[in-house]
């Protein structure tokens, strides 16, 4: 992108915050909704249809539906066990990578920041920003591959996703009354559709979730609040590996040679990486301000009034302006080109492939091995379904743990 067209984009993104902030903090903007989509914002009242819950649950008055579905996500175990989850880099090499829970602490962040500039329901926004993750199995995109390669010679997929309902509707076994974490339909609807659609066709089971239909804009803001920190983490996480270098990431990736000189311009007696650091903070601030923005800008475009407006269109709502989406898919061509694709990490992942690989055949042929719980679920959901389930649920250090058991065992 040319340095001219840069300038505008950051100017007019932040000329656009501004006017947001103007909105939302005069009374006008306050009364009438100028500034912000709260008529098209999910409802936290009690009787609201996306409050619905599998089983009845006590409402409480010192908390929505939605916070208590937040505790109820953070209390889980699978939430607990993205700690021990690759994001990119295993921890082996250092304790400074992002692991799947730090990432979602950072899409909260962004969720958050986005939702209330909007006045959106910022307590789904963060529950949905919460759980986005929690379906990844081990070992990052390595290990969902090949599970998902494994599953396919059974005739079936593995979606994170489709996964992550699962684990809250099924493995969390916590409550006395039920299986599962109870979630309102509100969360549940978020978790299968924040970052896809799927078609009622294919998935005639998820009737429930309004196939045909987008998902409300809290929802929706997940999928770029996941991009927006994992483009401004990777950066960050693949400079601190040393497998990219701080001036090789400027001379190719246009938003961030942009911001760089922007903050070397505030800051010319300052070492690099602290302009690094510096530089890729406004770039999440430019990439957020921008979703904010064009999320605002195409919701009053089609004169959405409320919830139904959203849903009914055709297309998301929120999404990137096209220079921003511009900018996103020359940094992610180039992650994709000099981090993820690189000799040091593919290394890593062929590694991690084999092991997820290696493990599920061997549950596969020898499925008495499986942990009793696991054996009782085969009759009703077929054992490579189950054995993918058990190995999805792993940490990285715990997989690696079973894959020297089971080596063990082989050799005896
Ligand atoms: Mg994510």
């Amino acid at each position: 992108m040319p340095a001219e067209d840069a300038h505008r984009l950051h100017w007019s993104v932040t000329t656009q915050r501004s006017e947001i902030v103007d909105a939302r903090r005069s009374s006008r903007g306050l009364a009438v909704g100028a500034g912000d989509l709260r008529a098209c914002a999910v409802s936290s009242a009690p009787d609201d249809p996306l409050m619905a819950r599998h089983y009845g649950a006590p409402g409480r008055a010192s908390r929505t539906g939605y916070q208590r579905d937040r505790e109820r996500v953070a209390q889980s175990r699978a939430f607990r066990r993205l700690a021990g989850k690759t994001q990119v880099f295993t921890s082996r090499a250092s304790d400074h990578f992002r692991s799947r829970l730090t990432h979602t602490i950072e899409v909260i962040e962004i969720a958050r920041t986005v939702a209330a500039a909007l006045g959106l329901n910022e307590d789904l926004a963060e529950t949905l920003a919460l759980v986005h993750d929690i379906g990844h199995p081990p070992f990052g995109h390595a290990g969902e591959r090949a599970l998902d390669e494994c599953l396919k010679r059974h005739g079936m997929r593995f979606d994170h996703n489709l996964h992550a309902l699962r684990i809250v509707e099924h493995f969390e076994e916590r409550y006395a009354g039920h299986r599962g974490l109870n979630l309102t339909l509100g969360v549940r609807e978020g978790i299968i559709k924040h970052s896809r659609d799927y078609s009622a066709d294919q998935h005639p089971d998820l009737a429930q979730y309004f196939l045909g239909l987008r998902p409300p804009l809290e929802a929706q803001i997940i999928d770029l609040a996941d991009e927006i920190a994992y483009l401004t983490a990777d950066l960050d996480d693949g400079v601190e590996s040393g497998l990219l270098e701080i001036d090789h990431v400027r001379a190719h990736v246009n938003i961030v040679s942009y911001c760089y000189a922007e903050v070397h311009r505030e800051h010319p007696d300052v070492e690099a990486k602290f302009l690094f650091h510096e530089a890729l903070q406004l770039m999440q601030n430019i990439l957020t301000d921008d979703l904010i923005a064009t999320t605002l800008a195409n919701t009053r475009a089609i004169g959405a009034a409320c919830l139904d407006d959203i849903r009914a269109h055709p297309a998301r709502l929120a999404i990137f302006s096209p220079l921003a989406e511009s900018e996103r898919q020359q940094e992610k061509r180039y992650l994709y080109q000099t981090l993820y694709c690189c000799d040091a990490l593919t290394l890593e992942h062929n590694k991690a492939e084999e092991v997820v690989t290696e493990l599920f055949n061997f549950w596969v042929s020898e499925p008495e091995e499986l942990p009793r719980g696991y054996v009782e679920e085969i009759e009703t959901e077929g054992l490579a379904r189950v054995v993918a389930d058990y190995i999805a649920g792993m940490t990285d250090q715990y997989i690696l743990l079973q894959y020297a058991q089971v080596k063990r065992t082989i050799r005896r």
